[in-house]
């Protein structure tokens, strides 16, 4: 897999933390976007949900989206979610995290 420097356009390989022509910190660059995923609304166990989520943020930090936003719906699995949420912002795996405002049952997580 290959992705693209957005400060200077050169392509690089995956496991490449510095882009080879300008030096940026790959891992911090953005696009400013939003991803929406819904871990909730198909009948998911919380174990699930929780394997979901982990696997859309490994997925999304290695992508161009700044921010990631997991519907969670009120019950269960929002509880456990915003304690999973906690560890990873501890580790550093995501910048912060805040239920919505306007929408009590969407987490939006800051990712770069
Ligand atoms: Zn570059």
């Amino acid at each position: 897999m290959q992705g693209i420097c957005l400060d200077c356009g050169m392509s690089f390989s995956e496991d490449t933390r510095y882009c080879p022509k300008c030096d940026n910190a790959l891992e911090h660059q953005h696009d400013g976007s939003t991803i929406t995923v819904d871990i909730a609304h198909d009948g998911e166990r919380v174990s699930e949900a929780l394997r979901k989520m982990q696997s859309e943020i490994d997925m999304a930090r290695k992508g161009v989206a700044a921010n990631i936003r997991l519907v969670v719906g009120s019950g269960l699995i929002r509880d456990e979610v915003l304690l999973a949420l906690r560890d990873l912002e501890f580790r550093g795996d995501v910048k912060d995290f805040d239920l919505e405002p306007t929408n009590a049952g969407t987490v939006l997580v800051r990712l770069k």
